[in-house]
């Protein structure tokens, strides 16, 4: 058809107007020499995390080893070992010769199946809504990019996860910040996020349970944070990665379990759960009971062909590793986590100058600093620095998720190493920890409960 090719190029120069304040100045010249300048999207791409670390002087106590709190990956110290079913699993779909060529670019059906029956929870939902992704961070990458574009915004918590802020500056898409509360166990402050949403509002991100709060929603808490998307017409982009990841006496809700009038992109994956971040396997199950997203699943769905689709050995395994895990694997790994949390949590309550925050879930605590009664250190970076050089204890601190005055220790160590970085703390406070620029005379004696 002579008109399709004139259509292509009349889209074509739409697209580079509404993109043009974002672009690099290029010269209207041919090139005379090589002078090859970087995309503005890959010079305003930033590791938030990688930035602040880069900056601390970070010496250890040579006559201590180090423990570093700061990993958030659980198979570092090789304490927490895969489901011998998960690994059988993938060797059996690897023997296969089966599953080494392209799957369709959203996954295998029988792997969108799979993952279907997996979060029944969450909502009933076809094999059509789910799209597997390169983990969960492709997951929220595809859902940002697909509900948000240049001159939006959305609605993330504080402290959160660093990664939707890199993902959506870079992009133009201004990140705008819910409070999330330390008095009432990380609970969003909801008078003020509603106060947040205006009319270039493309989402609001909900991380529960939170990296890194270890905080747990409840289910009347989501239910109103619901009720606040419903009466603005904002979608939710759940981060639900450490769906079950929660301790006795806590639970999980699905945020798009409660949803029933507002549209719901619900990003998981293994990563977590079943400790193998390496193995980039995620999703997103796209719950939209009222048909209103059409578009937004079709961008998606778009978004999943620039890479082509994920790893098909693990799409091999899904099925297996999602039905035959067995129970007391999770549970072991929630009675591990657990139990470190509450040893953390008491000793560190007992030290002047940290305020733990007993969590409910995920893989971390946050831990509260009197920074005024640390008189030798400008700030919490500072005493982050100092915990390194004296006592070879390393957390991030709070200022990597946005909140400052606290550091976040992780809790997938082995039980006697995190007993010994939280002595080593103790014993840190005990050296510095001043009420009226003195020396107040707690004493270690209570570590030898321990
Ligand atoms: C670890 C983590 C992710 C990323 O998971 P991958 O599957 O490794 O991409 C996403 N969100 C949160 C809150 C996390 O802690």
């Amino acid at each position: 058809m002579p008109t399709s090719g004139l259509d292509r190029k009349a889209s074509g120069s739409v697209v580079s107007k509404r993109t043009e304040g974002l672009l690099n100045e290029r010269p209207s010249e041919k090139r005379t020499s090589w002078n090859i300048p970087a995309s503005t999207l890959s010079k305003n791409t930033r590791n938030v995390i990688r930035e602040i670390v880069e900056k601390l002087k970070l010496t250890p106590n040579p006559d201590k080893p180090m423990i570093p709190l700061s990993i958030g990956d659980p198979t570092t110290f090789g304490n927490l070992n895969v489901a011998e079913q998960a690994i059988d699993a993938v060797k059996r779909s690897i023997d296969s010769n089966k599953h080494h060529g392209y799957a369709h670019s959203a996954g295998h059906e029988f792997a969108r199946a799979a993952i279907c029956k997996y979060v029944e929870h969450q909502g009933s939902v076809t094999p059509n809504d789910i799209i597997i992704c390169s983990g969960c961070s492709s997951a929220l990458e595809m859902c940002i990019l697909a509900i948000a574009e240049a001159g939006q915004n959305i609605l993330l918590p504080k402290p959160g996860f660093p990664l939707y802020n890199t993902l959506a500056e870079s992009l133009h898409i201004e990140c705008k910040y819910y409070d999330l509360l330390p008095e009432t166990n990380w609970e969003a402050d909801l008078v003020q996020l509603e106060s947040l949403i205006d009319s270039k509002t493309a989402a609001i991100l909900v991380n529960n349970p939170s990296n890194p709060c270890g905080s747990v929603f409840s289910r009347e808490h989501l239910k109103k944070i619901v009720e606040i998307a419903e009466r603005n017409f904002v979608p939710i982009i759940a981060d639900e990665i450490y769906e079950h990841f929660v301790f006795p006496g806590s639970e999980h809700v699905a945020v798009s379990s409660l949803a029933e009038n507002v549209p719901v992109l619900s990003c998981g994956g293994l990563t977590k759960r079943f400790l193998v971040p390496g193995w980039r396997m995620g999703w997103i199950v796209i719950h939209d009971r009222n048909g209103v997203l059409g578009e937004v699943s079709t961008g998606i769905r778009n978004l999943s062909t620039r890479i082509l689709g994920s790893n098909t050995i693990i799409q091999g395994a899904l099925p297996d590793i999602l039905e035959h895990t067995p129970q007391s694997f999770y549970d072991d790994i929630i009675d591990i986590l657990h139990n470190n949390a509450k040893l953390a949590f008491d000793i560190l309550s007992e030290v002047p100058g940290f305020k733990p925050i007993m969590p409910a879930g995920a893989m971390y605590m946050m831990v509260g600093i009197d920074i005024d009664n640390f008189p030798e250190y400008q700030d919490d970076l500072h005493l982050v620095q100092e915990l390194v050089t004296e006592q070879s204890v390393f957390c991030l601190p709070g200022s990597c998720f946005g909140i400052d005055n606290y550091v976040r220790i992780v809790l997938t160590v082995p039980e006697d190493m995190i007993k010994e970085a939280c002595i080593r703390m103790a014993e840190f406070c005990d050296q510095h920890y001043k009420v009226d620029n003195r020396i107040i005379d707690k004493g270690l004696l209570f570590v030898g409960k321990y």
